[in-house]
């Protein structure tokens, strides 16, 4: 079994368990680098949800089946797009599921939203949702599938728990997180003294500073590709569309070869005030400064 497959397998009897003793939580997010099995292990919880016998999901009762072939009517997905052409989670989308969430299950006990890509669930739609997550009527349940935790209002992660189908290696702590944000702020905003105080941040630990130098670049790297007129999902869409709207492909993808070239710098343990200076006068170069 691979190790991705023994992650399902332990987060899956989680949540049976946690159904089966009635108090899953109304809002869960999952954080999965793949949509599919994102969606894959929200549609098991869903069935597990809906599924009325006490071996939950039984796999033979009427819920079950219609859960299996994915047409349970209170089971509900959606990716929130209105129109095809842009792939943004529409607030209208999320006022919708809301109103919808008041009318009565249809045939389970349980009714549940499986809300698809929420990564790109701009702060409006999040908030709607949060409207809801606050107060959900008995028996709904909301199901977030995301890329990333990062990609989510605090406010929204306060209200769900997380199931993460990242790997240690994928997942980004609260603190990387927060020092990518931050530092990606100050760059955007040129300010000199919030960039030295960031660096400073994160170049105390080695490990930590290569891993926020790993998500920078990946960052900057998906910048560059909306440059060039692709677009895929991101973490940190907020900061790569921040980024993609500011500098040019140029910029980008000299902060890219800064990011990896500091890198090395670890590895040959430099000194770190060094590495700091270096890092902002390098940073500030890449974008004309
Ligand atoms: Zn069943």
């Amino acid at each position: 079994m691979t190790n991705k497959e023994l992650q399902f397998n332990k987060l899956s009897s989680e949540v049976v368990s946690s159904v089966e003793q009635g108090s899953f939580p109304h809002g869960v997010l999952v954080e999965c680098q793949n949509e599919n099995d994102g969606v894959e292990f929200a549609r098991f919880i869903a069935n597990c949800l809906v599924c009325r016998s006490n071996n939950k999901p039984c796999g033979e009762c009427e819920d079950c089946h219609k859960a299996k072939k994915n047409g349970h009517p209170d089971i509900f997905e959606t990716d929130g797009v209105i129109k095809s052409k842009s792939k943004i989670f529409a607030v209208d989308s999320v006022r919708e599921i809301r109103d919808d969430a008041f009318v009565l299950p249809n045939e389970s006990d349980s009714k549940v939203y499986i809300l698809k890509n929420a990564q790109n669930m701009n702060d409006q739609a999040q908030n709607a949702i949060l409207k809801i997550l606050e107060e959900p009527p008995s028996y709904v349940f909301f199901i977030i599938v995301t890329t990333s935790r990062s990609t989510m209002l605090e406010t929204v992660l306060s209200r769900v728990q997380t199931y993460s189908l990242l790997s240690d290696e994928e997942q980004i702590t609260d603190k990387e997180c927060d020092a990518v944000k931050n530092f990606v702020k100050a760059l955007l905003n040129v300010n000199e003294l919030a960039l030295v105080e960031q660096t400073a941040v994160f170049i105390k630990n080695n490990q930590f500073a290569k891993r926020v130098l790993g998500l920078l670049s990946e960052v900057f790297r998906d910048a560059l590709v909306f440059k060039s007129g692709y677009s895929r999902e991101v973490r940190f869409s907020e900061e790569v569309n921040a980024l993609y709207n500011k500098l040019t492909a140029k910029s980008l993808m000299q902060l890219v070869e800064v990011c990896d070239e500091l890198m090395d710098s670890i590895d040959r343990n430099c000194n770190n005030n060094l590495l700091v200076v270096r890092m902002c006068y390098e940073f500030k170069r890449a974008i004309g400064r």
